[in-house]
């Protein structure tokens, strides 16, 4: 009953499927293994938690207000800080990210986007029930973080609609995150079609609330990581369906900017769905390591060879030298 396939994803078709259904992996629950009572015991949760904003989204408003920096700084902030959730920022909301049937309110013009940490420990030996678990465990905490800050939000009389990372396009999910989280400015998109967050690596679940604001976004950043996959095939063969792209960087070369990660996501979703949600590739990524410090680490020393070497133009000229011997 959980098994969300969304099988278009915009307005103006400008995605391309394999493309968008890679991301949608990550809004799947398995189907086909048996649930355990703290799995089930979750999805209850989850079932109220939409019940929940369901009832919030039929409050009435008295005045309407905006979001300001001032209540983002204070009043969200709170909400992320009960959580220990340190990764945040604001998105547009752009045709491109609605499923088909979504519809989106007048009052709807930016969202605010979080990114929330599995558990390294309980992933590690995925697919098992110990990892499905986590993954589980982690939409319930986004569920309850968007509850909170929705009905906070409403409270205030600021138009607000929580986009449940568990729901589907009828009702509590309209809008795809990952896509978001990049223009919030949390990190790129990597070889898994996933994103990976620039502190915390490509372990998350992402949650959003669409608000009515005159803010502006803040992101995307761009910090190297997508470049960087280009060059690293490390998860490539964790993959136990051979799904994802091992397309190398001499290839890439060849292909120019038209070069694009992709996933059979075929493959990959007949593969999680019978176990336990996968997330090999996930888990094998070198950008997610348990020690914080080291991510760290790793991501700066990305961050400076894409400002000397890709930014700078540098590279271009030592690719094109190179293009033109062999
Ligand atoms: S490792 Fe698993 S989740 Fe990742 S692409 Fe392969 S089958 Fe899908
Ligand atoms: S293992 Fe390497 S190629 Fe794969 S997602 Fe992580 S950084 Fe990118």
């Amino acid at each position: 009953m959980y098994l969300l396939v969304k099988k278009k994803i915009t307005k103006s078709g400008c995605m391309i499927l394999d493309e968008t259904k890679q991301i949608e992996l990550a809004l799947i629950t398995p189907v086909g293994t048996t649930d355990t009572l703290e799995q089930l015991n979750i999805r209850d949760q989850i079932v109220d938690q939409k019940k929940q904003l369901d009832k919030i989204h039929k409050m009435e408003y008295g005045k309407l207000n905006l979001l300001t920096k001032e209540i983002l700084d204070k009043e969200i902030k709170e909400v992320f800080d009960k959580y220990n959730i340190t990764r945040y920022g604001l998105s547009p909301i752009l045709p491109e990210f609605l499923y088909v049937n979504a519809t989106i309110h007048n009052n709807e013009k930016l969202a605010i986007v979080f990114n929330y940490p599995m558990r390294y420990k309980e992933m590690q030996d995925a697919p098992s029930i110990g990892s499905a678990t986590e993954i589980l465990r982690a939409y319930k905490v986004v569920g309850e973080v968007v509850v909170e800050i929705t009905k906070s939000l409403r409270s205030i009389g600021i138009f607000a609609r929580g986009h449940h990372p568990l729901g589907d396009s009828q009702d509590y999910h309209h809008l795809l995150m990952p896509p978001m989280a990049y223009h919030a400015g949390l990190g790129e998109k990597g070889r898994t079609g996933l994103l990976i967050d620039h502190v915390l690596g490509p372990m998350v679940r992402i949650g959003v609330i669409t608000v009515n604001s005159e803010l502006k976004s803040s992101g995307p950043v761009i910090k190297g990581i997508e470049e960087f996959c280009k060059r690293c095939l490390y998860c490539v063969p964790h993959c136990p369906t051979k799904a994802l792209s091992s397309t190398s960087f001499q290839e890439y070369l060849k292909k120019g900017a038209k070069f694009k990660f992709k996933i059979n996501a075929d493959r990959c979703i007949k593969y999680f769905e019978t176990h336990n949600a996968c997330g090999r590739c996930v888990v094998h990524c070198v950008l997610d390591k348990e020690n914080k410090h080291e991510i760290g680490k790793r991501m700066d020393r990305i961050e400076k060879w894409y400002d000397k070497w890709i930014k700078s133009g540098e590279m271009k000229k030592l690719n094109a030298e190179y293009l033109n011997k062999v």
